[in-house]
């Protein structure tokens, strides 16, 4: 059993839950195994985990067939193959079964959309990834429009975003619902927050704020076209940083006691703000590795298994 206590299912990314506590309360120390300033992504990947293996079975035992992810792998790119290696081995783990769809780096967008189609109107299949980033010559948003919204459990189609945004019930872009899930699970109160979100990608910047924007915190998107992003970084409350530039956040940025959400991950498992320095002034801090990342592959399973679930005949 995990120590950590999941939000209630219910709980959507977008939903407030009832436990939420006011900002600048005090964390609750056991939600940390080493440093009361650390959040803990494994822990709260491993509570999640153990909910949706829970929900897999039950699913499995009701309709007599386990949850499937269908992954569309284009091209043979090692961190892409070692992401999608590394997500169908938790889905094996949590009894989720999951189907891999490798194309060739040459595939143009007709035959990638024509997979991922085949895919959207297969009954065995629940959930639909297409692996990011594609080769050069494939158009991924048309790729990912091919992916039924019943089955978008990444959480990437313009269905998806647009319900996100609007507060609707949706599948979500998995890092930021990650995000979410792992504030809550910390009991950071969003309301009237500051929150500074640092990148403004299709999957994480804009949709982590919206997110925080639907849970009404105050949001500020940087990019880097943005004046003087250090002083917009010290009025922050909530930073959540997802540039792609290791270290790029320093510590003497931070207000103190600023909550900091490190979603970079660069080479040599370096995040996208310098942890040393951060944590000197940070009240709570994402590590990397382990912080923010765990949650995502974690957060891709259980919406795999609210897809299933929905798609199962009553
Ligand atoms: P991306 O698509 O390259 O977007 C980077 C964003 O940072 C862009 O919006 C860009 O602004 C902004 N930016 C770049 N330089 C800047 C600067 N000097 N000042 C302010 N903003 C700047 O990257 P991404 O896919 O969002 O990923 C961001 C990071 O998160 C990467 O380290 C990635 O590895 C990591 N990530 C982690 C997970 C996970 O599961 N943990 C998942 C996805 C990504 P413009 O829009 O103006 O170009």
């Amino acid at each position: 059993m995990s120590t950590v206590p999941t939000p209630p299912a219910a709980a959507s990314a977008t939903t407030r839950p009832p436990h939420v506590r006011a900002a600048g309360d005090e964390p609750d120390v056991s939600m940390s195994s080493v440093d009361p300033r650390l959040m803990d992504g494994r822990l709260v990947a491993a509570a999640i985990h153990e909910e949706t293996t829970a929900r897999a079975a039950a699913h499995a035992r009701r309709t007599g067939t386990r949850p499937c992810l269908a992954a569309v792998l284009i091209g043979d790119d090692p961190a892409s193959v070692t992401y999608v290696a590394m997500k169908q081995r938790r889905c094996a783990s949590a009894g989720i079964d999951s189907r891999l769809v490798p194309l060739p780096a040459t595939t143009s967008t007709a035959e990638a959309v024509a997979a991922v189609r085949a895919l959207s109107e297969d009954d065995a299949v629940h959930g639909i990834l297409v692996q990011h980033p594609v080769p050069a010559q494939v158009d991924e948003r048309a790729v990912f429009e091919a992916i039924a919204p019943a089955k978008d459990v990444d959480g990437v189609t313009l269905t998806s975003f647009a319900a996100m945004a609007m507060g609707q019930p949706s599948f979500t872009s998995c890092t930021p619902a990650g995000i979410i899930r792992l504030l809550d699970t910390y009991r950071v109160g969003l309301a009237g927050l500051h929150a500074v979100v640092i990148g403004r990608s299709p999957i994480l910047g804009k949709p982590v704020s919206m997110l925080l924007l639907g849970r009404d915190a105050t949001v500020t998107t940087c990019h880097s076209h943005t004046r003087d992003l250090p002083s917009i970084v010290r009025s922050a409350d909530l930073v959540v940083a997802a540039v792609g530039r290791p270290r790029f956040v320093r510590g003497e940025w931070l207000r103190p006691g600023a909550v900091v959400i490190d979603a970079g991950y660069n080479p040599g498992n370096v995040g996208d703000v310098a942890f040393d320095e951060a944590v000197e002034r940070a009240r709570l801090i994402t590590p990397v590795p382990g912080g923010v990342g765990p949650t995502t592959i974690a957060m891709l399973l259980e919406q795999t298994v609210t897809a299933a679930e929905a798609l199962a005949p009553r």
